[in-house]
């Protein structure tokens, strides 16, 4: 005999429509279906996928960004807080700050660098 005692409370949701059987992940930042996979970036804290938005905001609330800065989006899981030096006659920006955010699984091991970096202090 199996009975469940507590009852997994499951969050009464159902607005899935019943036309295509696709099922999006939940977004655990806002809790939205993310329909653009390709986008989106794997949660830290959760390890599920989010948007890339979400990420995107969570990490302006997590990084004090001044307002000459920006965070962009630098490739391969990582973002950087983007400095814009606007009183320049060419417009110049660099990177103040690298956030590694996502693991890179996606890197081949051929292509892996030693884990030297550029350390620019
Ligand atoms: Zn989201």
């Amino acid at each position: 005999m199996s009975h469940h005692g507590k009852s997994r409370s499951r969050h009464r949701r159902d607005r899935q429509p019943d036309k295509q059987q696709i099922e999006f992940p939940q977004c655990p930042l806002c809790q939205k279906a993310i329909r653009d996979l390709t986008s989106a970036i794997t949660h830290k804290e959760s390890g599920k996928p989010a948007h890339f938005d979400c990420i995107l905001k969570a990490l302006r609330t997590d990084n004090a960004v001044q307002q000459n800065e920006k965070i962009c989006y630098l490739g391969k899981g990582s973002f950087g807080i983007v400095q814009f030096r606007e009183h320049s006659a060419p417009p110049r920006f660099f990177i103040r700050k690298r956030i590694q955010y996502e693991e890179t699984e996606q890197v081949p091991e051929w292509r892996q660098k030693p884990a030297i970096n550029l350390s620019v202090r």
